[in-house]
């Protein structure tokens, strides 16, 4: 996982265009609905009051969310059925989306278009939650957090395995395990949940026990050893100031699956490529300074450094995969006395 800095709402069609009017019963009811000290949706008041005023695709959606699962009797009320969510699925959205997190998993930070299709992930779950307390699943709760379905600040770009459950085995774990995070949302203190459109979100981001890559920093959280061969690949949880692994760290390996079998061994695979570029890039700037201090040509080789370079810069280009693990790597490679012997940096092989 990679932090993720993510631009404010797009200016696209879904957010901007008010293209809906809504009845007149919708809006009366929503108008009880909207607390008078709701901090999110206090603007929608003096709108729902204008019987002219049009809305956007993904405010009407959001509106008819709150109008039916901020009132619980209407889940049991028969053949009332519950609003769909189709904005999330918006084609220019997606794209967007697609482009935020450089087409890499938000939580496995993998590149994996090229053999699966992508979920757009709704960080806190929109219509029911698994409080995932000691990471146990437990029943789904209704509603969840329905009002953030069309949030852009909600969405994220995620391969199936980190975003549905699957069973999938682990190294050093016995036999397989339900991973992946689907509805799972744990908190750590359950009475503080953010439960209603009317509640502000932020009392919740302190207790909040996964990692969002767009407002925690994952490297506050994870490490890799690079050190130990048998863990190489593996990402475990930070020890902390008070000596102890990040909670965080540890439920986010767990909820999303960050060490399926099949993820660190690609992992590993990704880290093993680097270091062998890195080799051959000093191996190609060793070779040069040899055959330029005998007087010898040279062309051969600057062609050579040029192209191992060119590789080497674009492993730790940000739309290349598992760049965390990889900036760890790089530390490790500091230590080369093969780089230090040529009194070369790595910073300086990457500008
Ligand atoms: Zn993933």
């Amino acid at each position: 996982m990679i932090k993720i800095n993510r631009p404010e709402t797009p200016n696209i069609n879904i957010y901007t265009e008010k293209t809906k009017s809504l009845s007149l019963e919708l809006r009366t009811n929503l108008l009880k609905l909207i607390a008078e000290d709701a901090v999110h949706f206090q603007g929608f008041v003096s709108r729902l009051e204008d019987e002219n005023e049009m809305f956007t695709k993904a405010e009407e959606e959001t509106l008819e969310a709150i109008n039916y699962y901020a009132d619980p009797a209407n889940f049991k009320v028969e053949g009332k059925k519950a609003p769909s969510f189709t904005v999330y699925k918006d084609k220019e959205l997606k794209e967007k989306i697609r482009t935020v997190f450089n087409d890499k998993c938000a939580y496995c930070d993998s590149k994996f278009l090229a053999n699966s299709n992508a979920d757009i992930e709704h960080f806190r779950p929109k219509k029911a939650f698994n409080p995932f307390r000691d990471a146990v699943d437990e029943k789904l709760i209704e509603p969840g957090y329905y009002w953030l379905a069309a949030d852009w600040h909600n969405l994220l770009w995620s391969c199936i395995l980190c975003n549905r459950k699957s069973n999938l085995d682990q190294p050093n774990v016995e036999g397989l395990k339900p991973l992946g995070k689907k509805n799972r949302f744990p908190i750590a203190e359950e009475t503080k949940r953010i439960r209603s459109h009317n509640q502000d979100l932020d009392t919740e981001k302190d207790i909040l026990l996964i990692i969002d890559p767009c407002v925690d920093d994952p490297d506050d959280h994870f490490v890799f050893p690079v050190n130990e061969e048998k863990d190489v690949g593996i990402v475990k949880a930070k020890v902390l100031d008070d000596n102890k692994p990040s909670k965080k760290g540890e439920i986010s390996i767990a909820l999303y699956g960050l060490n399926r079998t099949k993820l660190v061994a690609d992992r590993m695979e990704a880290g093993l490529d680097l270091k062998s570029i890195f080799m051959g890039l000093l191996d190609s700037i060793e070779a040069f300074s040899r055959k330029k201090n005998a007087g010898e040509d040279t062309s051969e080789e600057i062609e050579k450094f040029k192209f191992q370079k060119a590789r080497f810069q674009s492993k730790m280009k940000e739309t290349s995969d598992y760049l965390s693990f990889k900036k760890m790597l790089l530390e490790d490679f500091k230590n080369f006395s093969q780089l230090q012997r040529l009194g070369l940096t790595i910073e300086g092989l990457l500008k």
